[in-house]
């Protein structure tokens, strides 16, 4: 277990303000607005908020934005995200799908990365208190208390958690530092694993791999108590504006998980479709002359 990431620090003081994220807005007016005009009301399989359990550094609460109209399919942001935990193969804790059975929407691509859920069903269902909420709004996953029952696996709605049935393969860069919760490698036999929102990354003041590494700037991270996101790209919108466009919404919000990632629409998608794509690579290209 790692201590930093269970004992309560001093405070915001001693936490680097993020770089990436501009001031716009400080204050819990913007966070209320936002969970006011997205909440949708519905009776909720999970009607009660699980308590954060480990008080993480400063006082943010980490958001992502996914603009499914920029986002091309090009999943660097997969491959990101492997390189920099050294994922075990087989395992993409951000997965790109391919949408193509909505016609009111048309074909686009899809990120999902583990939606770090305010109201947790995988927190619930760890026996031995492995995964845990902590203050930041990370749901995080801590190996060395996993026991391998898989029970956070079924309860997830979002299909975000891998389990290594054996062994990992390790390179001597994984294998170089000791376990830390906050990186989550190296990586083990009977564990589960998932997306963490990149702690170690957000303590230097850089964006999660993803966000970072996405060239079409489709992926926006931020402190929502800020009320600000920004891309790879230095682009930053104003969080609460989302809501304000009435653009924004979560997967499955009628389960009451809560969800801290937010999609904005593919409605004026510039890219290639799914279908598109597939079809302008096997058509032959024609020869000049
Ligand atoms: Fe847990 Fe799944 Fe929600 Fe991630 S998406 S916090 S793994 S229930």
């Amino acid at each position: 277990m790692n201590d930093k990431d269970e004992k309560p620090t001093a405070g915001k003081s001693q936490v680097t303000r993020r770089g990436f994220v501009q001031f716009v807005s400080r204050g819990a007016g913007g966070a209320i607005a936002v969970g006011a005009a997205l909440k949708i009301a519905t009776s909720k399989i999970f009607p009660e908020s699980l308590p954060a359990r480990s008080i993480a550094p400063g006082d943010q609460k980490w958001v992502m934005v996914i603009d499914l109209a920029k986002c091309d399919g090009c999943r660097d942001c997969t491959k990101a995200c492997s390189m920099m935990h050294y994922a075990p193969p087989m395992q993409e804790w951000i997965k790109v799908f391919e949408i193509t059975d909505n016609p009111a929407a048309g074909p686009f691509f899809m990120p999902r990365p583990c939606m770090q859920c305010d109201n947790p069903p995988c927190v619930r269902g760890c026996p031995v208190g492995a995964t845990y909420k902590r203050t930041d709004g990370i749901v995080i996953q801590d190996d060395d208390r996993c026991i391998g029952c898989r029970n956070c696996i079924a309860q997830c709605p979002y299909s975000a958690r891998s389990f290594n049935w054996g062994e990992p393969p390790h390179s001597p860069e994984e294998l170089a530092k000791p376990y830390n919760v906050e990186y989550n490698y190296p990586h083990r036999k009977g564990t589960v694993e998932k997306c963490i929102f990149c702690p170690q990354e957000l303590r230097e003041g850089r964006l999660p791999a993803c966000a970072s590494t996405c060239k079409m700037g489709a992926i926006y991270f931020g402190d929502e108590l800020e009320d600000a996101v920004t891309n790879g790209k230095g682009e930053t919108i104003q969080f609460t504006k989302i809501a304000k466009r009435g653009a924004g919404f979560r997967l499955m919000e009628e389960l009451g998980t809560e969800p801290r990632v937010y999609y904005l629409p593919p409605s004026s998608r510039k890219y290639p479709a799914p279908d598109e794509k597939r079809q302008a690579s096997s058509t032959p290209m024609k020869m000049e002359g």
